[in-house]
């Protein structure tokens, strides 16, 4: 059993990329148990690459990924369901399915990956649309809501089967400010009260500033991490020049 002051996530020497393409190269960090972990970076860097690597979508060329004590990249059968069963993801593109209602597809995965009657699923899925403020809209369809409110069923869905780690892909993308700053205070209410690990990716400022308790900074002319730890830190004292311009919205002096 993995110790309480064991990192969650443990990436070590991690190669990926399609083809003959190398997106990140011998990339390494770790996840602590609780905290909120963000993956920041421009367009193109590899944000999305790293995140379907750390949840076994892709395999790397090299490299592990240890979650909760066991390395997903080897695990094969019931081990590879076993660490399936403890994350929730929300993909970027991570839409719900417009013709079921909101309670419909939070249902799914429980239908899929539980032996629970439709009475308990049914009490499950309305428990978790709560957990996000939309007790009110379990019948709804996902048009009938607004985007926020989608983005809030995503996150339902995917905390259906309890997952100790949440991954969300650019959970802020096209939401406005305010409703983005209201889906920052939900998951951070979420990671706070329920001991949910998240690893979001963004590449929000804003975002970043009111929930992260790490960050990762990965660029795409390294393949690799260039900079990690508190993002306040990090705008205020990197040395590291394309770390300073990104946290401080600066254009870049060259096309890389
Ligand atoms: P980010 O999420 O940071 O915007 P991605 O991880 O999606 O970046 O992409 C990193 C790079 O990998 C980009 O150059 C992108 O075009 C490329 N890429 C992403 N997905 C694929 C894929 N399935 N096949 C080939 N190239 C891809
Ligand atoms: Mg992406």
């Amino acid at each position: 059993m993995a110790r309480d002051d064991e990192p969650i996530i443990e990436v070590r020497d991690l190669t990926a990329g399609y083809d003959d393409v190398v997106i990140l190269e011998h990339v390494s960090f770790d996840v602590r148990r609780g905290e909120i972990f963000v993956i920041l970076g421009g367009s193109g860097s590899g944000k999305s690459t790293l995140l379907k690597h750390m949840i076994g979508l892709d395999e790397p060329s090299s490299g592990s990924v240890v979650i909760d004590g066991a390395d997903i990249v080897v695990a094969e059968g019931d081990a590879r369901r076993e660490i399936l069963r403890k994350i929730g993801v929300m993909y970027q593109s991570g839409a719900l399915f417009g013709s079921m209602t909101l309670a419909e597809n939070v249902r799914l995965p429980l239908e899929e990956y539980t032996d629970l009657d439709g009475d308990e699923i049914e009490l499950i899925a309305r428990m978790k649309l709560e957990l996000v403020g939309l007790a009110q809209f379990t019948g709804h369809l996902p048009a009938e809501v607004s985007g926020g409110m989608q983005k809030r069923a995503a996150i339902a869905r995917a905390m259906a089967l309890d997952p100790k780690i949440l991954f969300l892909d650019e959970p802020s993308a096209g939401l406005d400010p305010i409703t983005s700053a209201e889906l920052d205070a939900l998951i951070k209410r979420l990671a706070r009260s329920l001991g949910v690990t998240f690893i979001i990716v963004t590449h929000e400022l804003p975002s970043i500033f009111a929930i992260a308790d790490r960050v990762i900074m990965v660029d795409r002319r390294t393949r690799g991490i260039v900079a990690e730890g508190d993002p306040r830190r990090l705008r205020d004292q990197s040395d590291n020049p394309w770390v300073r311009q990104f946290f401080r919205r600066e254009p870049e002096a060259q096309p890389a």
